[in-house]
């Protein structure tokens, strides 16, 4: 028997405890009932995709191939080491050889190729995770420090993998088994990006808040979500079978034949819904005392524009353009960010779509790019880091013009807070219409330019700000966090993170109110616009446009619908001035 094999024995069956709940915070709406695959930081780094059926063997081979030539490569190693190499580094070769043949690696990594349909990558990653997980669970000194070797055979053979392409078929949602949901210590925007394939119906984890980049995905991508868990991640196993929750933030562990009962009536009435809501799709949002409403969506990819127009959306208020950045090595070239745009721009047929131009920093991180800023949040982030990376904003301004041609397109510029940004952005565009013009290539003349209100310095002194730019759109989420001092996605700080502070409220205001008087359009595209129990406060606030992801649309729509927006801009305004708290549940009646 291998060590492997001795100590796969020691944990092997295990009994299902009794039924748990745990508490977080809801991010996602929606009820998903499955089975717990626990990832870790490097499981979270591969690509995660169902294969069809009829790849399951050319998946198979492809791992085979890689584990072979990953051993082959070492064997070559230890053959031609110099004499004088250390005695310690043949012995690590040949231990490293046998883990790639040892079955409990490459026999089970195959398996969950072959029964659970994983790619290669993400079957290897898994397996080495049970592994990597059982040697440090050993007594045995030696034996825990193997963890580390399983790491970095794994590692080995990832990078072989990818100098090889899957050629699979997907499998399709009828064709899945079981449904999974991914529980984690944390995901990165970018992980989250590279799960959207496999479909999985639920995301838990231990860390999080309601605004992160990651919360923000998940909802986009319309799965349950619940963060900010705690421990998580220690406390469910692979194979759990759990009821995740994603309005009330909780987690069923092991739950009961009555509890999924009750979730499956829950799970059909929410889809029951969402299928009334539809009916909506089409009918104008419009207040009870006829003020016209624009709903746009917001995007991080370009396919969501599909979604986007088919909940009706009138335009994209907030292309997130970061999410072409993030999760690879390279940067998009100009070419592939204007086929990014120009398919948007095409999808939305004539209506507007507001690219944001590069909104990198704080917890949305480049690939390879550490970030050694105190505070990130506060530090190059957004506009900042472009205008210190003139190139690379160059060739987004000139994907975007390009892109232009094709419908109607607006900049929008991130974290603003000084006017010479926005002179070094105009002089920035200005260069790459020159360049196109240069070049000969087509643009459009007349293209808006908008920024972001999301630092509170420009919220307060807004009027320069407005009479600059052709429109506003308030970030909330930013706003938030700057003003309260409350890190987004932390956790611990996550119950001081207000929306309803009357500071906040009055930025709101206030910057409204100053497009009223310019005469230019004011959205807000944070997570306030999309969240439907705030949509008759931002009504009372005076807001007509609203951005947000494609699937809160019509949940928003049926509220402005029932809403009386002059009552509610009175109410509002009272409070307002008194500095009073708002309990939106009020401004119902
Ligand atoms: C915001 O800050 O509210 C916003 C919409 O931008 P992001 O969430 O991408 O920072
Ligand atoms: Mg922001």
């Amino acid at each position: 028997m291998t060590n492997l094999a001795k100590v796969n024995n020691t944990l092997a069956e295990r009994a299902v405890g009794p039924m748990m709940c745990l508490y977080g915070q809801g991010v996602a709406r929606g009820y998903a009932i499955g089975r717990v695959v626990v990832m870790g930081a490097t499981a979270l780094e591969v690509a995660h995709y169902r294969i069809g059926k009829d790849s399951v063997e050319s998946e198979k081979l492809r791992l085979s191939q890689a584990l072979k030539a990953t051993q082959l490569e070492m064997q070559d190693m230890a053959d031609t080491l110099p004499d004088d190499a250390p005695r310690e580094l043949a012995a690590l070769l040949s231990v490293h050889g046998m883990l790639l043949s040892d079955p409990l690696l490459a026999d089970q990594a195959l398996s969950l190729i072959e029964h659970k349909h994983y790619n290669a990558e993400w079957a290897l990653t898994t397996q080495g995770q049970i592994l990597g997980e059982q040697f440090a669970a050993m007594e045995d000194e030696y034996l825990r420090e193997r963890g580390s070797d399983v790491r970095q055979v794994i590692e080995r053979v990832l990078t072989v993998l990818s100098g090889s392409c899957s050629i699979m078929s997907l499998d399709h949602d009828g064709n899945q088994d079981e449904p999974l949901i991914v529980v984690a210590h944390d995901i990165s925007p970018a992980d989250m990006i590279r799960l959207r394939g496999a479909r999985f119906a639920g995301f838990a984890t231990d860390l999080g808040g309601t605004t992160s980049h990651t919360a923000i995905v998940a909802r986009s991508m319309g799965v349950p979500a619940v963060v900010a868990l705690g421990h998580v991640r220690h406390l469910v196993r692979d194979g759990d079978m759990v009821i995740l929750d994603g309005a009330h933030g909780t987690i069923l562990v092991n739950p009961s034949e009555a509890a999924l009962q009750e979730y499956r009536r829950l799970q059909q009435a929410y889809r029951d819904e969402r299928a009334e809501l539809a009916l909506l799709k089409d009918v104008p949002a419009e207040t009870l005392d006829g003020i016209p409403i624009t709903l746009h969506a917001n995007i991080e990819l370009p396919d969501e524009a599909e979604l986007a127009m088919a909940n009706g959306a009138k335009g994209i208020g907030l292309f997130r353009s970061e999410f072409l950045f993030m999760g690879r090595a390279d940067l998009p070239s100009e070419e592939e960010q204007y086929l990014a745009y120009s398919s948007v721009v095409r999808t939305m047929q004539g209506r507007p779509v507001t690219i944001r131009t590069l909104d990198i920093g704080a917890d949305k991180t480049l690939d390879g790019e550490a970030t050694v800023a105190t505070n990130p949040a506060l530090g190059q982030r957004a506009i900042r880091y472009c205008l210190a990376h003139p190139d690379l904003f160059a060739t987004q301004l000139r994907a975007i013009l390009r892109a232009s041609v094709h419908g109607k397109v607006r900049i929008l510029i991130p974290m603003i807070a000084h006017i010479h940004e926005i002179v070094a952005t105009r002089a920035a565009i200005a260069s790459a219409r020159r360049e196109l013009d240069a070049r000969g290539q087509a643009y459009a003349q007349d293209i808006e330019l908008g920024a972001m209100v999301e630092v509170p310095a420009i919220a307060i002194a807004i009027e320069p700000f407005a009479a600059a730019l052709d429109f506003l759109s308030i970030g909330t989420n930013d706003l938030i966090q700057y003003t309260l001092a409350i890190d987004r996605a932390d956790n611990e700080v996550s119950a001081l993170y207000d929306p309803l502070h009357p500071a906040v409220l009055r930025l709101i205001a206030n910057t409204i109110n100053a497009g009223v008087r310019v005469g230019i359009p004011v959205a807000v595209c944070g997570e306030m616009a999309g969240d439907a129990h705030l949509t008759r406060l931002l009504l009372g606030l005076g807001l007509t446009e609203f951005s947000m992801h494609p699937q809160q649309l019509l949940d928003v729509k049926r509220e402005i619908r029932g809403a009386h927006s002059n009552a509610l801009r009175n109410k509002v305004a009272n409070a307002l001035n008194r500095a009073q708290v708002i309990d939106p549940a009020e401004l119902n009646h």
